[in-house]
Order: C-alpha cells, then sequence, then structure tokens
C-alpha cells in the first residue's frame, strides 16, 4: 500500500517571510526578501506612507476544556483546549484528554467543530491530544499541525480520518500572523502558538515542558515585536515559590503586558502570577473569552 504523503512546510522560508526573522538566512534567502519586500512596499505603499502595522485586529481566543472552572455549566477535567478565531484561519489549540467532553463544552459554548480550520497539536500527552479522535469524526476537513517527533502511526491515524498533517520542526506560519515557534524541547517534544496583533504579541502554550522561560524566550527571538500576553499551561506545579517568582521577574523584564496561566500552571504560580500581575492578570478556566479589545 503506497504511504499516504505527509506535508512537510519548508518551514523556514515561511516563517522568514512572514515574521521578518533575521537569523538563519541564507545569502540567496535574503536577497529573495529583500526582493520580495521591496515588491511588496511598490505594491501596498505611496513613497513616504507610513508601514501599516501588521497583526490580526481583533481576535478572540475561547478556553474550551481546561482544569480550572470559569463559566457555570461546563464541564472540567484534567488538560487544554482553545478556539481562536478573527485569525485568516480558525485554530483549535490542543483537543483536550476527553473527546465528548471536548465537544459538550463546544456545544454550550455555541461553538461549531465544522467551523475549525486547522488543529494545532502542542504535544504528545493525553491531555491534550485525546480529543482529536472525536473531533475529527466531526470534522475531519482540517490540517492538524503536530511536533515531527510525533509516531508515525499517530500521523497515519490522523491522516486515514481524511485530515492533512504538517509536521512541525522549524518555526513555520500556520496561516496570516499566526506561527509555531517550532519544535522545542529535549525530553518531551512540544511547540507553541505565536499570534500576531495590533497590539502584540500572543503566546500560547499546552504544557510549556521546554520551559515557559526558554519559550518565550524562542517567540522574543523569531518575532521582534512586544508581548501582549502569554496564555496557557506553564508547568509549574511543583515549582517552588523562588522559581516561580525568577519567571515572573523575567516575564516583567521582557515587558510581558497580560498572563493567563492555567491548566498545568498549578494554584501556588497562579496566584503569585496574580499577585505580581493585579488587574494584567487574566484568570482563566473552562469557558473564559478572551477579545483583544479586553487586552489595550
Ligand atoms: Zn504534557
Ligand atoms: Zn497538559
Amino acid at each position: 500500500m503506497q504511504r499516504p504523503s505527509v506535508i512537510v512546510i519548508s518551514a523556514l522560508t515561511l516563517a522568514t517571510i512572514a515574521l521578518g526573522i533575521t537569523a538563519y538566512k541564507s545569502p540567496s534567502e535574503q536577497r529573495k526578501g529583500q526582493a520580495m519586500n521591496e515588491q511588496r512596499e511598490a505594491v501596498s505603499r505611496a513613497p513616504g506612507e507610513r508601514e501599516p502595522t501588521p497583526g490580526v485586529k481583533d481576535l478572540t481566543i475561547k478556553v474550551v476544556y481546561d482544569n480550572n472552572p470559569y463559566a457555570k455549566g461546563l464541564e472540567t477535567a484534567w488538560g487544554f483546549s482553545a478556539l481562536i478565531t478573527g485569525t485568516e484561519k480558525t485554530i483549535l489549540f490542543d483537543t483536550g484528554g476527553n473527546g465528548q467532553l471536548l465537544l459538550d463544552n463546544m456545544k454550550k459554548l455555541a461553538v461549531d467543530p465544522n467551523r475549525v480550520d486547522v488543529v494545532v497539536l502542542s504535544h504528545i500527552h493525553g491531555d491534550h491530544t485525546g480529543g482529536l479522535g472525536s473531533f475529527l469524526r466531526t470534522n475531519a476537513n482540517v490540517t492538524v499541525y503536530l511536533p515531527i517527533s510525533f509516531p508515525k502511526r499517530f500521523k497515519e491515524n490522523v491522516q486515514s480520518c481524511g485530515a492533512k498533517v504538517v509536521e512541525v520542526k522549524e518555526p513555520v506560519k500556520i496561516c496570516e500572523n499566526v506561527h509555531s515557534t517550532g519544535q522545542m524541547g529535549k525530553w518531551i517534544k512540544e511547540h507553541s502558538l505565536m499570534i500576531r496583533t495590533k497590539a502584540g504579541l500572543i503566546v500560547m502554550t499546552g504544557c510549556a515542558h521546554p520551559g515557559i522561560v526558554n519559550i518565550v524566550n524562542k517567540t522574543k527571538e523569531t518575532v521582534k515585536d512586544d508581548i501582549l500576553l502569554v496564555m496557557g499551561g506553564f508547568h509549574l506545579e511543583w515549582a517552588t515559590k523562588s522559581k516561580i517568582e525568577k519567571i515572573i521577574s523575567a516575564f516583567k523584564q521582557w515587558h510581558v503586558q497580560y498572563v493567563g496561566p492555567c491548566h498545568c500552571s498549578g494554584h501556588k504560580a497562579r496566584s503569585l502570577f496574580e499577585k505580581h500581575y493585579g488587574k494584567n492578570y487574566i484568570k482563566i478556566g473552562v469557558g473564559k473569552s478572551i477579545n483583544l479589545r479586553d487586552l489595550q
């Protein structure tokens, strides 16, 4: 039997064009990039006119699965999933641990699974991938972005449902203004999401196994932009108070404006972030909706 082909995007090229990454460019890519930029400027701008601010103008993030409660009537369970709308493609980031619960919560939140174009799986753990099977039985007309290190069997199962698979190794463009950090981590490989908005960058993590500081550092290296919000699982459940405070001071040094630790961040880290961030701390749980307008 012919093995279904797996699409591997030329990640660096796409990310380079879209994000203006200066690292990792070969001289020919630099020349090409320069030529493209000049061409784009010539098309879109009159001489002397300011460059338009890049980034999404309107955006909503709806947390559809989390172990922390927020909205009444929704089930909590260990895991994480969030729906991103307002971007060029509607994206489901992670799928929680239980497919039925994911679909039930989506229904209660009036989210139609068929609206989703892209599913991003942050890492292999069941509390992030467990809902995928049920989701694909409802809507297989999606592209699933997953770390290249996922088992071959997993990728083939996704394809056999009718979905496309994109293996992520390096930073890659998912759609306009949305990129993956590329696969990170030594033991548990994970990638995170970077969303460019007109107000700055939003970073979304699944479990942050490669380390939340390493992840934010990578986003700073990849996208030269201010960080508006870091949200998702920070994986600090067992971290000491002093370690968490060091992380918070790193966030402050980077001028991260808003934080929304949830899932595996742990109670201690959540309350310390809340203490240090005050009104810029976003309490996240299942059913929480964040709009870009709320972050300015
Ligand atoms: Zn995990
Ligand atoms: Zn997790």
